[in-house]
């Protein structure tokens, strides 16, 4: 059961961490894009933590929403967008009482709406080679399911060092994208993380 007390954890806990990530993700777009990852989210989370107490209020699917809603508005970017697209699909599909499997069934749908929206597909070096693998590990039941999504989340996201940006501003440099984390591969693993933490009690 997902109620407000958690709905509150999760969203302050998602914010604060890439809040405190921040200039990791500038460094990491700075290499490879434009260097406003870091601004970007921040703004955007920022935007989430003033509202925090609004969007916990609602059910757990309206929260999503609303924090879909606020990040394509205030994050901007290419980012802003997809994750706006991905947290306001999570939203249609989750509701108060989850089990992990709506939860696969309500990523599916959301890495398709990102996919849509950013016409982006899996190994192209962006957020979607951190959201398909961690994909892939919730669909498998079993024990010790938090400690692997946090191993997969981080390990996708180093994935992309040696990958070629083929979508966003990183695919204007071509093969000189190699060689460099994807910041939107870093910014969904530590939110993966997050969540992880929250649902675990460690946060
Ligand atoms: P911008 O590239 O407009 O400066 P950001 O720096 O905030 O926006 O976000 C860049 C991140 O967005 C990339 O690291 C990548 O993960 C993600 N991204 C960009 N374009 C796409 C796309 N078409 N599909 C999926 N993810 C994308
Ligand atoms: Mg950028």
């Amino acid at each position: 059961m997902i109620d407000r007390q958690t709905r509150k954890r999760l969203l302050k806990t998602v914010a604060n961490r890439v809040i405190a990530c921040a200039d990791e993700l500038t460094d990491l777009d700075r290499a490879i894009g434009d260097g406003d990852h870091g601004a970007n989210m921040r703004r955007g989370f920022e935007a989430v933590l003033a509202a925090v107490d609004d969007l916990s209020a609602k059910s757990f699917g309206e929260s999503l929403k609303g924090v879909g809603t606020t990040l394509v508005m205030k994050v901007g970017g290419a980012s802003g967008p997809l994750y706006g697209t991905l947290f306001l699909s999570l939203g249609k599909s989750l509701a108060d009482e989850v089990d992990r499997e709506q939860v696969v069934d309500a990523f599916v749908a959301a890495i398709e709406a990102v996919k849509a929206r950013g016409k982006s597909d899996i190994g192209q070096k962006t957020m979607l080679d951190v959201l398909y693998p961690v994909l892939g590990v919730l669909r498998e039941s079993g024990e010790d399911l938090p400690a692997r999504l946090k191993t997969v989340a981080r390990l996708a996201a180093e994935s992309t060092i040696p990958m070629k940006a083929i979508r966003g501003r990183a695919s204007f440099l071509g093969e000189r994208s190699i060689g460099h984390m994807d910041p939107g591969a870093r910014s969904a693993a530590l939110m993966v993380d997050a969540v992880v933490d929250v649902m675990e009690g460690f946060a």
